[in-house]
């Protein structure tokens, strides 16, 4: 099946990180699937939620919100604030979001305090949920690595990196990584998230007045994993990348301090 912008069935949109776009928030990404665009920042609060409290539940909280800037889509869209109430849609996939990055966090290691996860989509053609997840992860890794520089944590909270994809059945087909066009043609619908060591943490899937096969089902989970494990060795790549940059420019401040 010819795909609108040329790609295999099998291959993602190309893929950017770019780190710590947000300077004042304690860990920041923005990540690009194709033309989505999401900016992802995390940023600590030294409070827990008050049912945690009123329950004496340990330890820390992590939490999302997503949203959609106005001219992120073709016409504008309105800002909840402006119409007063979170859309349903949002709220699902705050909850996504949320769920998913706290399968991989060591609450009791991120110690009293609350990480919020913001998810802002800059560019939005089909996947912005999955991109944000996929963002969150990277977001996040930074954060905990600045809560182990200033030593408010003593190992790091998070214990595996997740990253997630698209899948639907558009013709027919089996095809990773929709965009709009896709999306909007898929007559199967699926959001896979997956930790770097191959775990499912979410799989949502839905037939749009349409059904599917247990042969696609597995086509759309074998596609799935295979984007996740070539989301995750970019998202390996670009931290590793970004730790050796650090240490250069410490190795370069320190010579100039000893010159
Ligand atoms: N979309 C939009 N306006 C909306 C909701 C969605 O233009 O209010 C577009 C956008 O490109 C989005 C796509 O429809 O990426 C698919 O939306 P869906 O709800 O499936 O979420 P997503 O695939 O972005 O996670």
């Amino acid at each position: 099946m010819q795909r609108s912008d040329g790609r295999a069935p099998d291959q993602i949109r190309p893929v950017n990180f770019n780190l710590n776009i947000a300077p004042h928030a304690t860990g920041s990404v923005l990540v690009a699937m194709g033309n989505t665009r999401v900016i992802c920042g995390v940023t600590l609060e030294e409070v827990v939620p008050r049912w945690m409290k009123d329950q004496s539940v340990g330890g820390g909280w992590l939490t999302a919100e997503y949203s959609m800037l106005p001219y992120s889509t073709t016409t504008r869209k309105q800002r909840d604030i402006a119409k007063g109430r979170l859309d349903g849609r949002s709220s699902e996939i705050q909850r996504l979001i949320g769920r998913s990055l706290r399968s991989v966090i060591d609450l009791e290691k991120l110690g009293p305090r609350t990480m919020w996860i913001d998810c802002d989509v800059l560019q939005a053609d089909g996947g912005t949920r999955t991109a944000a997840i996929t963002g969150a992860s990277l977001a996040v890794s930074i954060a905990c690595k600045k809560l182990l520089e200033e030593k408010k944590a003593t190992s790091s909270p998070i214990l595996k990196l997740i990253a997630a994809v698209s899948a639907g059945i558009v013709g027919g087909s089996a095809l990773i990584d929709l965009n709009y066009e896709e999306d909007k043609a898929a007559s199967v619908d699926f959001n896979l998230v997956a930790t770097e060591d191959g775990e499912f943490v979410e799989i949502q899937g839905s037939g749009e007045e349409a059904t599917f096969t247990q042969n696609q089902l597995d086509e759309m989970l074998t596609l799935g994993r295979s984007a996740i494990r070539q989301l995750i060795a970019t998202q390996r790549s670009i931290l590793d990348q970004s730790e050796r940059n650090a240490a250069e420019s410490n190795e370069s401040g320190n010579q100039e301090s000893r010159n």
